[in-house]
């Protein structure tokens, strides 16, 4: 295959694990530079360390370290072409609104939602500095889709991302810099799978919703980040890129 990204510098936040980690790998066999951005440090360092990249440990969350961040990219490699972000947290006090209280709702949202607006805020003007950049904000189908097994700060925190990047997108679609919202389907990560693996039922609940009948894996999310990335989609920018398996397509499934 054609190296799409050859050279190009790219910053992937969440990179020790999941969707993160099958970016970083894709990205490195398309001849990316990997920075692999993770508050996990040693995830975040295996990561690095099996694609030939940079690990920095970061708390997206916290505005200096994503100044930080990005600033010392520019600084090191004299440019940034690709910001993955795609940190994000799904914790098990997000529930119903009914009992979801204002200490995880800012928790998520401050993960979720404002570590994009620091990530976009400080990748920006290096992009603008060269005329050319790609952002990928992870935000997911939820943005899209209610659901009666709700998680309510997740769900808000994910529709502030799709919404925010369809802004940037269409205020610097004219300076090089496209912003794209990736919105993933149900995805078999680690975490979803020790989940559902323990509980078939769960599981099934939300598979009859998949046209597919089955989840994604993090390789599949990672083949369309890294086509967002490239010039392969030089004309795509302020979109919302579902990649989902038909889920937000489905009124009934096959059976
Ligand atoms: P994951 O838990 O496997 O990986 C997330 C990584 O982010 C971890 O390595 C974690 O250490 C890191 N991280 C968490 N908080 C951080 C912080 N404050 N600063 C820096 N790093 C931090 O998750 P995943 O399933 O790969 O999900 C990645 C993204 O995709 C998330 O934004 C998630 O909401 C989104 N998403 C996932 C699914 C799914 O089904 N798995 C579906 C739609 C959207």
């Amino acid at each position: 295959m054609q190296a799409r990204l050859q050279d190009r510098v790219a910053v992937i936040t969440g990179a020790g694990s999941g969707i993160g980690l099958a970016t970083a790998r894709r990205f490195a066999s398309e001849g990316a530079k990997v920075v692999a951005v993770d508050l996990n440090e040693d995830a975040g360092k295996a990561a690095a360390d099996e694609v030939g990249g940079e690990f920095v440990a970061a708390d997206v969350s916290d505005e200096a370290a994503v100044k930080a961040l990005f600033d010392g990219v520019a600084e090191r490699y004299g440019r940034l072409d690709i910001a993955f972000n795609n940190a994000g947290i799904s914790p098990p006090d997000d529930d119903s609104i009914l009992d979801t209280g204002v200490e995880a709702w800012e928790r998520v949202l401050k993960v979720n939602s404002t570590s994009v607006y620091f990530c976009c805020k400080y990748a920006i003007p290096h992009m603008l500095a060269q005329g050319k950049g790609s952002i990928i904000n992870t935000a997911s189908f939820v943005a899209l889709l209610g659901a009666a097994t709700s998680q309510i700060a997740y769900t808000a925190s994910k529709g502030a991302v799709l919404s925010m990047t369809r802004e940037l997108g269409v205020q610097f679609a004219r300076q090089g810099v496209r912003v794209n919202a990736l919105c993933p389907g149900p995805i078999a990560t680690p975490l979803l799978m020790e989940l559902f693996a323990k509980d078939p039922e769960r599981a099934q609940r939300r598979l009859v919703h998949v046209p597919m009948g089955r989840f994604g894996t993090p390789e599949e999310i990672a083949g369309a980040v890294a086509f967002l990335a490239s010039d392969d989609a030089s004309f795509i920018t302020a979109s919302t890129f579902l990649v989902d398996g038909g889920i937000t397509g489905a009124y009934v499934t096959p059976l």
